[in-house]
């Protein structure tokens, strides 16, 4: 049985989980679907060619599963003609599986973010199923889909497909692996770690990724290079890219992705398509790269990325994750709690604010414990100021194609940005409340009201 059937002509999924189907629009759906499965039933047509084929797992690993339709103790059901494709849903998830899954909630709690597992978004007719759902910095959505050992030796179909179906749904795929040969497949960014048992996946202490997180060296093409010219034997007098592996401990990963300081890349050679994941800076230089090859791409901010040797095992201490991440990135000294430094450490990649800009009036005002309770709402209305001004600075940015004028605005965001998420993070530790809640509350408010 499976609770989402695809009609083939309708072209549409049925929910039959919920009484309309799924289709408001369409009243007595069911009774018209049904109807016409028991008549094609009675007639003796094969159920292969009813229209109905089983829209969710099945079709999600490409499989074509012929469905019908039955009621059972006045339940609607779907049934799988074959049973191999009802073995299908069956597949129990691993404990490592569901180690992954439980280490990817908690390595983004730690920073700041909430996320979910087995999580279905609705998108049109259809729907995206995820692992494992992120809610990041800014609206962004980090979906992780995790394959292991277990999984076939073929590994998941359409990769290209459903990455690019959740990346058009605005959900950023991450595809996780501890098998080599997935790990070399192209189809996505996929990034890997050793093959661990679920314990030690479980564990807060180091799980490093071995690939998938690459650096960008930017070069002259000239006699002293060491890489060899993209295009050719000679020296080409341009400049270039080359991705060069680099380590990154898993926790951080699913940190930086949330904040979008580390970001999905697609690398162009003549012949190929490289995906990898690269630090949002990188990305912004080989951008800039790309458009103008004459010249070294700028470097626009500060560059930190997360990741480090560690020789640490993973049985360590618990609160070395947290601990390892505050102290690799340039968070500032008076941030007060884990949580928070693990969020502002992935999004402020500039200098510590005490040496740019001078404290807003938000920030003085928020900086001091012990405020009367009816402070409250014009506090906040201050954490919304600033976030639309971070806001305003963004779009600002957007517009922009000169290179000089990106890099003034881009530290004009950074700063905007850096105050916005130091007044949150003051306001949710006085006031004793979940960060994430209140960074949730201060967007919503400043994007209703952005000018
Ligand atoms: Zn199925
Ligand atoms: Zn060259």
């Amino acid at each position: 049985m499976a609770n989402i059937v695809w009609h083939t002509k309708l072209r549409i999924h049925l929910d039959l989980t919920l009484d309309d189907l799924g289709h408001g629009e369409h009243e007595g759906l069911w009774d018209m679907v049904y109807g016409m499965d028991r008549m094609y039933a009675a007639r003796a047509v094969p159920v292969a060619e009813r229209d109905l084929q089983c829209g969710g797992v099945c079709q999600e690993a490409g499989v074509v599963a012929p469905m019908y339709l039955r009621m059972r103790n006045e339940r609607r059901e779907a049934v799988h003609e074959r049973r191999e494709d009802e073995d299908r849903h069956t597949v129990t998830i691993s404990d490592e599986h569901k180690a992954y899954q439980e280490r990817i909630l908690r390595a983004a709690e730690a920073g700041g973010f909430r996320g979910d597992s087995e999580v279905r978004t609705r998108v049109g007719r259809s729907w995206i199923q995820t692992d494992t759902l992120i809610e990041g910095a800014d609206g962004l959505r980090v979906g992780w889909e995790v394959q292991l050992s277990t999984a076939g030796i073929d590994g998941p179909r359409s990769v290209r497909a459903r990455a690019a179906k959740a990346q058009r749904n605005g959900i950023t795929p991450a595809w996780h692996t501890d098998r080599n040969d997935y790990a070399h497949r192209h189809d996505t960014q996929w990034t890997r770690s050793n093959n661990l048992p679920a314990h030690v996946i479980a564990k807060t202490g180091d799980l490093r990724v071995v690939s998938g997180f690459r650096k960008l060296d930017f070069w002259h093409c000239d006699l002293h290079a060491d890489h060899p010219c993209p295009y050719g034997v000679r020296r080409c007098g341009k400049f270039h890219a080359t991705p060069v592996p680099k380590d990154i401990l898993f926790d951080d990963l699913v940190r930086n992705t949330a904040a979008g300081a580390v970001v999905p890349v697609q690398f162009r050679t003549l012949n190929k398509t490289h995906r990898f994941w690269a630090t949002c800076a990188d990305h912004d230089r080989y951008n800039d790269l790309l458009s103008n090859d004459d010249q070294l791409p700028a470097v626009t901010e500060d560059v930190r990325t997360p990741s480090r040797a560690s020789h640490n095992p993973p049985t360590c201490r618990p609160d070395l994750t947290i601990t390892s991440s505050a102290t690799a990135t340039p968070t500032t000294p008076q941030m007060p709690t884990p949580t928070s430094s693990g969020l502002l450490a992935v999004q402020l990649t500039g200098p510590a604010p005490e040496t740019t800009a001078p404290q807003t009036i938000g920030e003085s005002v928020l900086a001091g414990p012990g405020r009367s309770a009816d402070a409250g709402p014009e506090l906040l209305e201050t954490l919304v100021e600033l976030q639309r001004a971070a806001n305003a600075a963004r779009n600002a940015l957007q517009g922009l194609s000169d290179r000089q004028e990106r890099e003034r605005q881009q530290h004009v965001l950074l700063e905007a940005a850096q105050r916005a998420q130091a007044a949150i993070t003051r306001y949710a530790t006085s006031q004793g409340l979940n960060r994430f809640d209140v960074q949730q509350t201060v967007q919503g408010a400043a994007r209703d009201t952005q000018a």
